[in-house]
């Protein structure tokens, strides 16, 4: 099988990409993954995306994407991407054993996932109280008391959002320092509305059908990490102290885990696993803003991107993309 464009991913990124490159007159593919849609397969209400007027649900709106993508004639395969390579063109990918697919660019797309606590209560409750997406959920919360768990740059940010529209918000950080950059802390202290509580874990979500309250387990500081210590779990000794916090959301913003593995070793990461976009190089504009390091390899979404993480936003990475292999293609034939 082979064609002109590949794309690994089928979340509003890799859709919106396949979407321009069919309509360039192109023979397009999308590995869909087994668990397609992406991370909008798992939201509810989704009220900030132009063009619903009455909000869509998360899976109603990828559907729809995709319903698109297939009246223009995408071809579509469910199943996971398992290997690439890159080194020589066609590019080829492999959806299982000798299952090989050639395609002259292809367009990363993959996402990213969110990462959850992983404690009682939090699974049934996604969606009910539980979010991960402040810029997303908000508005819900108006008037509401909620938490924040995280220490990084996303809480800091997810906690300002909120903070317009709450009652209260509380940070709960499982150190007694923020990792965050310290003009957000400044932000961040400055709000009257916003408390921390440093040294504190989520230990439960409490609620049946939607968030209650929390569950805490607060450590002595010397107890808790230092930052050249992320790694070391908590001590569990006598000097904590368990307490039930009543609250009507739990935000989590502990980071998000690109799916890049399958490139690891092809295509240039970072230290966090996100697909290095090139921009620019050795100062210059270059003629491709998806570019990864491999030429005719682009990139799109969250996979590439840890800042916006907006279902509007991979749309118009995929955009992007989609437009730069049409150019990149065109380019080969002259
Ligand atoms: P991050 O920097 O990795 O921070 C994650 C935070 O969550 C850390 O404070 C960490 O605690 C905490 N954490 C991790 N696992 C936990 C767990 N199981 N339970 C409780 N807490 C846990 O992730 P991020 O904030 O999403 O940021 C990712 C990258 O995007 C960063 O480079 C950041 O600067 C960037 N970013 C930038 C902006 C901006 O410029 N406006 C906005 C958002 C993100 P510890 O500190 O104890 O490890």
């Amino acid at each position: 099988m082979s064609y002109d464009v590949i794309i690994i991913g089928s979340g509003p990124a890799g859709l919106t990409a396949a979407i321009y490159n069919i309509r360039a007159g192109f023979k397009v593919l999308v590995i869909a993954g087994y668990a397609w849609g992406g991370q909008l397969m798992l939201t509810t209400e989704v009220e900030n995306y132009p063009g619903f007027p009455d909000g869509i649900l998360g899976p109603d709106l990828m559907q729809k994407m995709r319903q698109q993508a297939e009246n223009l004639g995408v071809e579509f395969i469910d199943k996971d991407a398992v290997e690439i390579d890159v080194n020589k063109r066609p590019f080829k990918v492999y959806t299982g054993l000798n299952t090989q697919i050639e395609g002259r660019t292809v367009i990363i797309a993959t996402g990213a996932a969110t990462k959850w606590l992983d404690v009682p209560g939090e699974k049934e409750l996604i969606g009910k109280g539980i979010s991960s997406c402040a810029p997303c959920d908000a508005f819900f919360f108006k008037g509401k008391n909620v938490i924040v768990v995280g220490g990084g740059d996303s809480a800091m940010e997810e906690t300002l959002v909120l903070a317009r529209v709450v009652n209260s918000v509380a940070i709960i950080h499982r150190r007694h320092e923020f990792r965050a950059s310290q003009i957000m802390q400044d932000r961040v202290f400055a709000n009257a509305k916003i408390k921390v509580l440093w040294n504190t874990m989520v230990t439960e979500v409490l609620g049946k059908d939607k968030v209650t309250g929390v569950r805490l387990r607060n450590y002595s500081s010397s107890e808790a990490r230092s930052q050249n210590d992320s790694s070391r779990p908590f001590a569990s000794n006598n000097n904590t102290k368990e307490s039930e916090m009543p609250i009507d959301g739990v935000f989590v913003a502990i980071g998000h885990k690109p799916n890049s593995e399958k490139f690891i070793g092809r295509i240039d990461l970072d230290d966090k696993g996100y697909v290095i976009r090139h921009e620019q190089y050795e100062g210059k504009l270059l003629k491709y803003w998806s570019s990864t390091n491999v030429d005719g390899v682009f990139v799109a979404g969250d996979v590439h991107d840890y800042r916006y993480k907006q279902a509007v936003t991979a749309a118009g990475f995929g955009c992007i993309a989609g437009l730069d292999a049409e150019k990149w293609l065109d380019e080969q034939k002259g």
